[in-house]
């Protein structure tokens, strides 16, 4: 049982949704009997993201939000919905808020990220994001059959949205900058594989090129390629990433880099007060590296570790092994650690076909990607995570 720190008696929790959920689950797991605050600027709380960019979509399940606390009366939370927190006073120990200031011994920052725009399609009708549920809604509106999507950028938000729009039966333009979707992300083997796919359910793959422009009498019909070329658009979603939402932290104290700069046990530089999820950045002791996740399984396991850290006296660094999921055209997607120039195609046949990529870097298995290879992939689990060498891996 951990020893709970003394003189922490009140919990404030910034953000309402995934990290902020294992955060406050975990504070009650560790018996922390104190007040928790929640600030969540959202009209509601502790909702699912997954599945709005695939089943809210595609319309196989009612769109209502997907709680992810099942039990939240037992947590005994004082929850602000509506509330946007607008600084936070070090020296004060208080968190300000459009409804006025919140008192804290301990504070996790769990503010996530935002979709990031494109100055030339903002404030056009037609062009969406996808972040909230509200934004899965106004877009779920639109995809009826026929319908001329584009989407702009072919990361997993895209390759997501993409997908969900051919099973409504509408008509999909994928426009990517990079020469393969994912590439970074996945390295050029995988990712000539996951492009292959997209062309295999009538999706339009644009690569090596961006938007410059729009045209439409009243409301959009077209959009302005950067290599001369128009496409037709009735709707547009931008999925070119998202930043980490530390706007309001500005004038703080603490200090942000493309993410709230942590610790290895994920406390800022002010004392007391953590981050964690898609808004921390921290050097993971996995590999070395500063980072940021932008994932499911990473925000609950980094909100777990702030929230020991901060209520208690046994603290303990972080460190991730990367994992994220996807779903494409009803194929799972898989990706475990960090891809690496070498790869190893294990099983392998058309695109469409389920195969297992492993990473291999300095002699190391480090990553894998399973595209329908679940059991593969986690088989692989721990020689990921501890990076084991590629002779014990092939043993
Ligand atoms: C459509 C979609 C599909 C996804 N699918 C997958 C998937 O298949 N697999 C996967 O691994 N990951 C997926 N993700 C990523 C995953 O959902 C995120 O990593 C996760 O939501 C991060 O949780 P978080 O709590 O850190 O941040 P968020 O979920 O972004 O929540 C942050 C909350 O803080 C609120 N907030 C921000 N600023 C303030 C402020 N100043 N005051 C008060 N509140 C504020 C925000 O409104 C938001 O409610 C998906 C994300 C999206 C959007």
């Amino acid at each position: 049982m951990s020893t709970l720190r003394r003189g922490v008696d009140r919990l404030v929790v910034v953000g309402a949704s995934l990290t902020a959920a294992r955060a406050v689950e975990e504070a009650r797991s560790l018996g922390f009997e104190g007040d928790i605050v929640v600030i969540g600027e959202e009209a509601q709380a502790f909702y699912d993201r997954p599945p709005l960019s695939k089943d809210v979509l595609v319309g196989t399940v009612p769109p209502v939000p997907t709680p992810l606390l099942d039990a939240i009366d037992a947590l005994d939370l004082d929850v602000r919905t509506s509330v946007r927190a607008i600084g936070l006073d070090p020296r004060n120990r208080v968190v300000r808020t459009s409804a006025g200031d919140v008192p804290f011994d301990a504070a996790i920052l769990a503010t996530g990220s935002t979709p990031r725009s494109l100055d030339v399609l903002d404030g056009v009708d037609g062009v969406l994001s996808l972040r909230s549920f509200e934004d899965a809604q106004a877009l779920r509106e639109r995809l009826e059959p026929g319908a001329r999507l584009v989407v702009v950028g072919a990361g997993f938000i895209g390759g997501e949205v993409a997908a969900s729009g051919r099973a409504r039966g509408a008509d999909v333009t994928l426009v990517e900058l990079a020469a393969l979707p994912l590439e970074q992300a996945v390295g050029s083997l995988v990712a000539e594989r996951l492009a292959v796919l997209h062309r295999q359910y009538d999706v339009e793959l644009r690569t090596r090129v961006t938007v410059v422009g729009t045209e439409g009498q009243g409301r959009l019909e077209k959009l302005r390629l950067s290599d001369g070329s128009v496409i037709d658009a009735d709707v547009v979603v931008v999925g070119v990433g998202v930043d980490p939402a530390t706007g309001w932290l500005r004038g703080s104290g603490i200090a942000v880099s493309d993410g709230v700069t942590c610790s290895p046990y994920l406390e800022s530089t002010v004392p007391g007060v953590y981050a964690a999820g898609d808004v921390a950045r921290w050097v993971n002791p996995w590999n070395g590296r500063s980072s940021r996740h932008e994932h499911w399984t990473a925000a609950g396991e980094q909100a777990v570790v702030a929230v020991r850290n901060a209520l208690t006296e046994e603290r303990q660094p972080c460190s991730i092994v990367p994992y994220f999921w996807s779903e494409w055209y009803g194929h799972k997607i898989q990706m475990l650690g960090e891809p690496a120039d070498q790869v190893e195609l294990t099983v392998a046949g058309g695109a469409a076909d389920p195969f297992l990529a492993q990473y291999r870097f300095d002699g190391q298995l480090v990553g894998g990607f399973a595209l329908d290879q679940t059991g593969l992939l986690m088989r692989r689990r721990r020689a990921i995570s501890v990076r084991a060498s590629w002779e014990s891996v092939l043993r």
